[in-house]
This record gives C-alpha cells, sequence and structure tokens, in this order.
C-alpha cells in the first residue's frame, strides 16, 4: 500500500481563490477593501521572506496590505502605539506582528495589546480561551489549515484516536482543542511523554509538530493512518548540495508504505498557513463590517 498524498498546495490554492471570490464580494457589499496589516521590527531574514509574501498573497487575494517595518530598536512602547493605532483604524481588519520580536520586546505584552476581534493569527488569550470553550473566535492559521486538511480527506472525525505531538500555544495546543471540538479522542504528546511509539501506535489520525527532523518512524504508525506533518527542518548539506532538504517530523518514505494518507514537506501543512490567514482576514473583516460571514468560508 502507497500512502495517499494529501496536496496542501492544492488544497490552499482553492482556498485562497474561493478567499479572493468572496473577498470581492464583500468590498461590493462594504463598499471597502478587507485589510490586513502586518507589522515586522527589524531584519530577520526569515522574517523578511514571512512578511513579503504575505503582503504578495493578500494583495492577489484582493485585498488591502498594510505593512509596517519598524528598525529594530523600536520602543515597546513605540510598537504598543502603533498596534492601539491599528486597533483604531476601521480599515484594518486583521493585524499580525511578526515574531519573534528581538529581544527587548515581550511577544506576549505586544500580542496582549491586539484587539482580540483583529487578531487574526489567534494567539491573543481572549482567542485562545474562545477555542478552549467552543465560542468562535480566531483560530492560529496553521492548526486550522491542519484541520481543513483532515476534514476534507475523512469527513466525520468523531470517535477518531487522535495523537498531537507537540504541546505549543501556536501549533499543538489548539490542533487538540480543534480535534476534540470535531468529537476525535485526543492524546497530547511532548518531550516527556513515556513511550512515544506506544502512543503513536493507537492513532487514526497522528499530527507531528515537533521540530525534529524525520524523528516519527513508519514502525510507530498504525496500519492506515493519516498523518499530518506540520515540521519543516533543514537537513544538513549532502556532499554537492549547496542547502541541506527540508524534510518534516516524520519519516515521509517510510510512512507511505503504512499510512493512508500523508502530508508532504513541503508542500503539506505549509501552503495553508497563509491560505487560513487571508480566510481570517477576510472573517474579521464580515464581523467588523457587521456583515454575516458566508458560510463557505
Ligand atoms: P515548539 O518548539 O514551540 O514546540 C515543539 C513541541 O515539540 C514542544 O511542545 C515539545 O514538548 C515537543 N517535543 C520536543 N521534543 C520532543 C520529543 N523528542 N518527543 C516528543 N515531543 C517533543 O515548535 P512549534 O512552534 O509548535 O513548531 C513545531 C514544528 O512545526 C517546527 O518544525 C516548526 O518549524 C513547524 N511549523 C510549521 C508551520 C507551517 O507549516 N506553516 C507553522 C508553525 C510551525
Amino acid at each position: 500500500m502507497t500512502a495517499e498524498r494529501i496536496d496542501g498546495k492544492a488544497f490552499a490554492a482553492l482556498l485562497r481563490e474561493r478567499v479572493g471570490a468572496l473577498a470581492t464580494q464583500f468590498e461590493h457589499k462594504a463598499g471597502r477593501k478587507a485589510g490586513l496589516a502586518v507589522v515586522l521590527v527589524g531584519e530577520d531574514p526569515a522574517s523578511q521572506v514571512y512578511v513579503r509574501s504575505k503582503h504578495k498573497a493578500t494583495v492577489a487575494a484582493g485585498m488591502e496590505s498594510f505593512e509596517h517595518r519598524l528598525p529594530a530598536d523600536t520602543s515597546e512602547a513605540d510598537l504598543l502605539a502603533l498596534v492601539e493605532q491599528l486597533n483604531a483604524d476601521e480599515a484594518v481588519d486583521g493585524i499580525l506582528v511578526q515574531l519573534p520580536l528581538p529581544g527587548h520586546l515581550d511577544d506576549q505584552a505586544v500580542i496582549a495589546a491586539i484587539s482580540p476581534d483583529k487578531d487574526v493569527d489567534g494567539f491573543h488569550v481572549t482567542n485562545a480561551g474562545r477555542l478552549a470553550v467552543g465560542q468562535s473566535g480566531f483560530v492560529p492559521c496553521t492548526p486550522l489549515g491542519c484541520m481543513m486538511l483532515l476534514t476534507d480527506r475523512l469527513g466525520d472525525l468523531s470517535g477518531l484516536e487522535a495523537v498531537v505531538i507537540g504541546r505549543s500555544n501556536i501549533v499543538g495546543k489548539p490542533m487538540a482543542q480543534l480535534l476534540l471540538d470535531a468529537n476525535a479522542t485526543v492524546t497530547i504528546a511532548h518531550s516527556r511523554t513515556k513511550d512515544l511509539p506506544g502512543v503513536v501506535k493507537r492513532a487514526d489520525i497522528v499530527v507531528a509538530a515537533v521540530g525534529r527532523a524525520e524523528m516519527v518512524k513508519a514502525e510507530w504508525l498504525k496500519d492506515g493512518a493519516t498523518v499530518i506533518d506540520v515540521g519543516i527542518n533543514r537537513l544538513p548539506p549532502a556532499e554537492g548540495e549547496e542547502k541541506g532538504r527540508l524534510v518534516g517530523d516524520v519519516d515521509y518514505a517510510g510512512a507511505e508504505g503504512v499510512a493512508s494518507a500523508i502530508t508532504p514537506v513541503p508542500g503539506g501543512v505549509g501552503p495553508m498557513t497563509i491560505a487560513v490567514l487571508l480566510r481570517n482576514t477576510l472573517v474579521a473583516a464580515y464581523r467588523n463590517a457587521g456583515l454575516a460571514v458566508p458560510e463557505i468560508l
């Protein structure tokens, strides 16, 4: 048996198309475009790449992109003042502060200053709380994207055994909440879990969000499991390579022989994150404009 490759790139392209079409409808109804403000402090090269691709994707989806690039030595007071200004700006539906911030700035304090109704990353404690108690808010983009891939493939997740490896606030924990909400039986495994292979063995659904190259082995998986690999790890360059290959947290080549479906790295979960960010921004726009959010979003 060879597992089906879950094509996150194709799914994300469809989602972006749908968001684009609905963004045009929003503009007709609201008399303005939906808007996303992205704040980048400093010159971290990876963050610059992310911010550039978010900007491009936002514009391509027919939404307004407001970029704020601040120098690395920006004070917390200045950054908080900008966030306040964006909170009050009616053209801005979503606010994203690119993390990590330079060391002298407190990530949590800055996230706390974002209006929860513009927190399209879903990192504000109010949104974490809403997710925990089953109220509608904003869910972090990566786990929501994983959930879309899972429900697209499996439909009803009721009663399925799901194991999430990793307990971060941005991936593992919200992923587990979403699976629980969908009536899966959820286990969260982490760095202190005893017998991780044994825990993974019972899972119909495995979500790996660890950040360790090819840690999850084929022998750990139950026959026919559905595997979502969130990890992005760069291997050391092999001879003759300038850069090492990107791999996930799961040994893809081995897992293909055991799982029924698996996301590749790259091309699986990765492309979903920006697509879901655009989706969250458009949801925020509908809500902020007092319009009903279209169900297909
Ligand atoms: P993190 O470092 O915050 O969390 C990693 C988690 O893995 C921790 O909860 C830890 O307990 C657990 N862990 C560490 N070692 C372990 C072990 N040996 N066994 C079991 N669990 C272990 O990372 P994160 O932010 O949640 O990201 C996880 C991975 O997902 C990273 O590779 C990151 O690059 C990737 N990621 C991808 C996307 C995307 O595709 N768009 C988005 C976010 C994160």
